[in-house]
Formats: C-alpha cells, sequence, structure tokens
C-alpha cells in the first residue's frame, strides 16, 4: 500500500477531537406514537415466545436463538428494488458502530460508540431519550480495538448496556435513568472492557467483557436484573492454585496448564457471543484467546489451557459448569471462540438435533449438540493451515507442522483478524443455510526474542507483531490471498451452498428473512440484499459510509423495516490501518432506516479530516534503533495507530507518520508520557523510558521517509 499518500489533501495539523454524541446524561423525549404504555416490556413469556411477535426485534440476535431470521416478507425478491429511505438518525459519533438495534412495541434501542445508548421511535425515527454513561475519553485506549458496543437487552422495563470501562447499567427503558449500575471489575487497575452486550431472562443479566491482549484473567459474571446484586461470576481460566480454586471447573482446568500461568492472567474473556436458552435456563459462551497468545510463554510445558477458545455450558441460575468444547485446544494464534453462537434444530441424518452451532476465527464450523455438547460435525469454511481436520473421534483438531511456529516463521491462515470475526452470521429457517461474514487474510507467526511480559497498556502477545509488508514484490504475493466474502453455509452437509466475493475484508453481520433475503453492508458503504437460495444480488444502496453491524428487520403498524448502523471501526480501522486507509469510506455513527418506497434523503455526509504534509525531520538512526522503535510501536501504538505505522483515520486518529511533533523530541515524548486530554491518547507515564520513546519517534521517522519515497517513485 505505497501509494495510500496520493489520496490525502494537504491541509493543517490533526488536533485529535474526540466527539461524544450527547452532552446530556438523559433527555426526556417527546410522546411515542405506537408504543405500549409499558417501555421495554418483555417477559421471560414473551422472550420465549418471541416468534409469535414477528414484528419486534426483541434482542440483538431477534431471538434467544439468535438466528438473526425474520419471519416478516412485506419485504421480500420480489419487490426490494422498491427498497428506499425511511429514515436517518444520526448519532454524531464517528467511532466503531457495530450495534444490531433492538426493537420493542415500535421503540428502537440502540448503542453508539462509547456505550451510548439511544431509544428512537422505531417508525419515524425520532429520538425518545439518550443516556451517556460519560466513559472517561482516555480510557478509549484501554481495549484492543475501539470504543464500540454490540448493543442493549431489553426485559421487564429495562434496557442493561455494559458500559466499556466495565460497569454494567440498568436503565428505566421509558426515560433512560439509570435504575442500578455496578463495576464488573474485580480490580479497577485490571484492563477490562466491555463492548458485547448483555443476556438476560429468568430474572437475570449475564455479562462478560474483553482484554486478554492486555493479560487478564476472563470470567462471566450473572447480577439480579432487577437490583444488580451479584449471583455469581464463572471464571474461564484457572486463577493460581494456592488462592485455592472457585469450583470443580477450575480445578479440572488448572490440570492442562503449566507453569506460572496465572501470573499472565491467562484471558479466555468472553467478550461477545452469549447464547442464553431460557427454556433449559443454559447460558453458553464462547470464550477467547489466551493471555498472552503465544502458548510457550503463556503455559511452557503445554497442555490444552482450559477453557480457552471453547464453548462452555454453564448453568444459568447456578454458574454451575455443564459441559465444553474446545475448538482450539492449546490456543497459539489468536483464534477466539467468541464468535456469534446460533441455536436451532437440524435433521441430522433422519434425527431432528437441537444444535448450537459456531463459525470461530479459527476457520471451522462446528455442530454440537446442545445438551450434550456432543460434536457433531467440523469442517474449514475457508483456507486453513494450522490444521488438517478435526478427528471425529477425539474432537480435536490435527495440527500441521510448525503450526506453533516453534521452528521459525510460519505463514498461516486464518490471521488473528478471523475468518469470521464478531460480525453476526444468520440463520434461515427456509433455506436451512447459515450467512457467514467471512474473510481470508494471512499472517506470518513468530516468537518474540527476548519477550517480557509488561502489565499496563502495551499488548502483551508474548509473539512478534509481523512486519506489514511494503516490498512490492511481496505485495504481490500477499494481495490476492487477501479476500472477503458473503458465505451460504450448509450446516447439515457441512458444504459451501454459495459464495460472493468483496474487494475488501471486515464486512458487515447478516441479516436473513422469510422474504428470500439477506442483506449486508460493507465497509466501502455499500448495503446489500442477495436472494437467500441462489446469492443472486438483487438491491443495493450506496450509503456512503462505511457498515460492519448488522441489520435489524421489524416491522411496526404493518409496515416492515430494515434499520443498519453505520460507522466503519474497531480493529479494522485501528491495527488494519492500511486496508482502512485503502477503503476511502467516509464515516459517522447513523441508522439507515429503509421501507418499501421510502423518499426520504439521507443528510449530507461529513468530510473526511484532512492529513497534514508528510514533513519529517531528516532521518539519522541507525537501523538498531529503528527496529527496536518498530517493536515497542507494535506493543503500545500500533492499536490505535496501525500496522506500519499507517492508521485508517476512520475515528481520526492521527496518522503519526504526518505528526509535526517528530520534530520535537520533549514534545514528542511529552505526549506520551502524560497522553492528550480530551482524546483517546492516554499518558504512558513510567511504561516507556526516555529512550523507548526516542526509538518509537525514530521508527516513525523511518516510515515517513518511507511514504516521502513512495511518492516520489510515482
Ligand atoms: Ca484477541
Amino acid at each position: 500500500m505505497k501509494n495510500e499518500n496520493v489520496f490525502w489533501p494537504v491541509a493543517g495539523l490533526i488536533m485529535f477531537t474526540l466527539i461524544v454524541g450527547c452532552s446530556q446524561v438523559t433527555e426526556q423525549g417527546t410522546s411515542l406514537s405506537n408504543a405500549s404504555t409499558g417501555m421495554g416490556d418483555v417477559t421471560d413469556g414473551r422472550w420465549k415466545n418471541a416468534d409469535r411477535e414477528p414484528e419486534n426485534w426483541m434482542g440483538i440476535g431477534r431471538s434467544y436463538k439468535e438466528q438473526r431470521y425474520s419471519s416478516l416478507k412485506q419485504i421480500n425478491e420480489d419487490n426490494v428494488k422498491e427498497l428506499g429511505l425511511a429514515w436517518v438518525y444520526d448519532m454524531g459519533t464517528k467511532a466503531g458502530g457495530s450495534a444490531t438495534p433492538v426493537v420493542v412495541d415500535g421503540v428502537m434501542y440502540v448503542t453508539g460508540p462509547w456505550s451510548v445508548v439511544y431509544a428512537l421511535d422505531a417508525d419515524t425515527g425520532e429520538q425518545l431519550w439518550s443516556y451517556d454513561p460519560r466513559v472517561n475519553p482516555e480510557d478509549g485506549a484501554r481495549g484492543c480495538c475501539g470504543v464500540t458496543n454490540r448493543g442493549v437487552a431489553v426485559y421487564e422495563g429495562k434496557v442493561y448496556v455494559g458500559v466499556f470501562d466495565a460497569r454494567l447499567v440498568a436503565l428505566d427503558a421509558r426515560d433512560g435513568n439509570v435504575v442500578w449500575e455496578v463495576n464488573t471489575n474485580e480490580d479497577n487497575n485490571e484492563r477490562r472492557t466491555i463492548t458485547g452486550a448483555p443476556r438476560v431472562a429468568n430474572g437475570r443479566v449475564i455479562i462478560g467483557h474483553g482484554g486478554a491482549e492486555f493479560g487478564v484473567r476472563g470470567y462471566v459474571t450473572a447480577y439480579d436484573a432487577g437490583n444488580g446484586e451479584q449471583l455469581w461470576r464463572f471464571y474461564t481460566v484457572p486463577g493460581n492454585p494456592e488462592n485455592g480454586f472457585e469450583n470443580e471447573a477450575m480445578e479440572k482446568a488448572a490440570e492442562t496448564w503449566t507453569g506460572e500461568w496465572w501470573a499472565h492472567g491467562g484471558g479466555g474473556t468472553a467478550w461477545d457471543s452469549m447464547v442464553y436458552d431460557p427454556t433449559s435456563d443454559v447460558i453458553y459462551l464462547g470464550t477467547g484467546n489466551g493471555s498472552p497468545w503465544n502458548r510457550r510463554v503463556r503455559s511452557p510445558q503445554g497442555g490444552d489451557n482450559l477453557y480457552l477458545s471453547s464453548i462452555v455450558a454453564i448453568n444459568a441460575k447456578t454458574g454451575k459448569y455443564l459441559w465444553h468444547y474446545q475448538t482450539t485446544p492449546g490456543e497459539s494464534w489468536d483464534y477466539t471462540a467468541t464468535q456469534h453462537l446460533i441455536l436451532a434444530s437440524l435433521e441430522i441424518d433422519g434425527t431432528s438435533r437441537e444444535v448450537i452451532m459456531q463459525a470461530p476465527k479459527n476457520g471451522f464450523f462446528y455442530v454440537l449438540d446442545r445438551h450434550t455438547g456432543e460434536l457433531l460435525s467440523a469442517e474449514k469454511f475457508t483456507k486453513v493451515t494450522w490444521a488438517t481436520h478435526v478427528d471425529m473421534k477425539t474432537g480435536r483438531p490435527v495440527e500441521t507442522e510448525n503450526a506453533r511456529y516453534g521452528q521459525g516463521p510460519q505463514l498461516a491462515f486464518p490471521s488473528p483478524f478471523g475468518a469470521h470475526n464478531w460480525h453476526p452470521m444468520s440463520f434461515s429457517r427456509d433455506t436451512g443455510l447459515v450467512y457467514i461474514p467471512h474473510q481470508q487474510v494471512p499472517w506470518v507467526y513468530s516468537e518474540e526474542e527476548d519477550y517480557e511480559a509488561k502489565p499496563g497498556t502495551v499488548f502483551n502477545l508474548g509473539l512478534k507483531w509481523p512486519d506489514f509488508p511494503e516490498d512490492p514484490e511481496v505485495l504481490e504475493q500477499v494481495l490476492p490471498m487477501i479476500k472477503g466474502s458473503l458465505i451460504a453455509w450448509d450446516p447439515v452437509n457441512q458444504k459451501k451452498a454459495w459464495e460472493v466475493d468483496y474487494p475488501t475484508i471486515w464486512n458487515g453481520g447478516t441479516v436473513v428473512s422469510a422474504g428470500n433475503l439477506v442483506f449486508q453492508g460493507t465497509p466501502t458503504g455499500q448495503l446489500y440484499a442477495y436472494k437467500a437460495d441462489t446469492g443472486e444480488r438483487i438491491w443495493s444502496y450506496d450509503i456512503g459510509i462505511g457498515i460492519v453491524a448488522a441489520p435489524a428487520i421489524y416491522s411496526v403498524n404493518g409496515e416492515q423495516y430494515l434499520s443498519v448502523l453505520t460507522g466503519v471501526g474497531g480493529a479494522l480501522s485501528r491495527i488494519a490501518g492500511p486496508f482502512a486507509a485503502a477503503y476511502q469510506a467516509r464515516h459517522s455513527n447513523r441508522l439507515y432506516t429503509f421501507k418499501l418506497g421510502g423518499t426520504t434523503t439521507a443528510p449530507s455526509i461529513p468530510d473526511r479530516r484532512p492529513v497534514p504534509p508528510l514533513n519529517p525531520p531528516p532521518f539519522k538512526a541507525e537501523s538498531e534503533t529503528v527496529n527496536a522503535g518498530r517493536d515497542l510501536y507494535n506493543r503500545s501504538c500500533m492499536r490505535c495507530h496501525g500496522e506500519g505505522a499507517i492508521a485508517g483515520l476512520m475515528e481520526d486518529i492521527p496518522d503519526l507518520r504526518h505528526s509535526p511533533l517528530l520534530h520535537s523530541s520533549s514534545g514528542f515524548g511529552h505526549t506520551v508520557v502524560n497522553g492528550r486530554d480530551g482524546t483517546y491518547m492516554p499518558g504512558f507515564g513510567s511504561q516507556l523510558s526516555g529512550s523507548d520513546i526516542e526509538q518509537i519517534r525514530a521508527y516513525l521517522i523511518k516510515r515517513a521517509h518511507d511514504a516521502l519515497d513512495a511518492q516520489g517513485e510515482k
């Protein structure tokens, strides 16, 4: 991507400005045209029988099965061409827009970045109230991947939101006032963050958290939905045996760990998928990668490291472990199993099975019996090089030679971005297919010599972050290997039914309807409709703002709507800056809501913030200094400012190659040590020494000259 700078106009200084949508904590709304009197009145009976209310999208996955399937068919393959805009709501922010709206009785409840909650009239888009938990801007750099949020849960008159700084808040669904609030952290010095949606049923609200890149021990906690009292906490990995094990499941898990794993935190964070079956009162967790990623660092004598990268079934009343299936034993690649879990009934070998399905990062599609945990099938849905297959006798993957990169660097598929990441998939009861937002990205895994864990603000991965390839010859080989696509997967026969390629990775979540339609947005700003059975593209709409979220389908007063949140963010706009920079999509967090015959025109989209010209000081540093600076940058700065110091710019996080501060050792150092008030930029304090910071500056100056050289070659 040596030509990326050609796109950026010459303009003034970027001073990073944080834009938070709503200044008021709550805003009393206007009267609501269509809602019933009790707002957010989702009872256990309604939740269990959500299929009887196709007009509502009652939870982020629509019903507790999280199939993201709508039985509405007013909008269908015959008339989808008549879809037009019904309304647009602008949150006034422009970070990651990952949430799926929840719609109950004509009211939409949705989150924007910074865990801000909005209640809107689902018919008109008029705001009823909003709630801003007022996350400290500096905490924006706490997570791996941005201040995004994937949505709320609505239950018995309350709206529940997990806040980025690890709070869980219950709001009054009528006005957005706080009913109760808890801090889910055990220790506020730990770097837990919440971007996932809570799950609710049977009087309980359940939430996990992220932070495995920073050395935390994962857990999931259940609270009393009425008053926030903690009911139970299930740890996903064992702690220090000296402190005693919390339960039998932890004692068993500890047998699969070696060394002093607890000192590294362990990870296993359940940061996104949970699916709660209120009929059996079981909650299924999807758990994340190890902390650090490299098992040789985390658990030096090996072991499966339970319950990393697993689907774990928990009794939702007691928090007691029931069963688990580990997708990636001894996880060493950031192959989380936190991806979307779907409950369904499938006819397998002539028998109806109640299953749970997942397509986690590691590239295999799993079908399990959700009552027993029995593995029914597992097949690759993408290019997978770390394992040849899953042995159905043992249920374990069969790893390939040097998959664990112990004998030198290993090019592998999938990458830490995942063959499928958090972008929700959907399951159609009509076609029997699962619609997976898929991506194929290669990655070079290699050991980091002299790795040293550093608790705090830096990544603790235990491996070397690969250099972003910029050699034209290398790029020529790498670029054709990268693709995004929509895969329609037959989960019974474990094979692809159809696939549509995209020019980009990180495409949006999907929704499917009885109108034989699958909808998906793209980070380049398109919203598409496909025939669910054949994959034929039959409608597109140029929104012009990148989309990564999944749409929701609902109806109010007999009128069917499709609504999707815009705004690219998260790991794409940050870590994978070079990809995002190439997309050139503009960014704004808005809900675009469509209906048949809609004639609304969207307001104009703000331009991207201009980038100052490349104007680095002369490059004088030794290559040793630059390489040390690169490694420090990758651990401390890369997760916001981008791989190869190429920023995605979708959240106005500056591209440091263009920073005027490169000219000032003291100015640059001051910003790194102290942070910058009112922005994401945290103060690194004493975590980086003066010479560390100078090495980072030298690396950035080198990268700025690389970019200038690339411009000169044109
Ligand atoms: Ca991870």
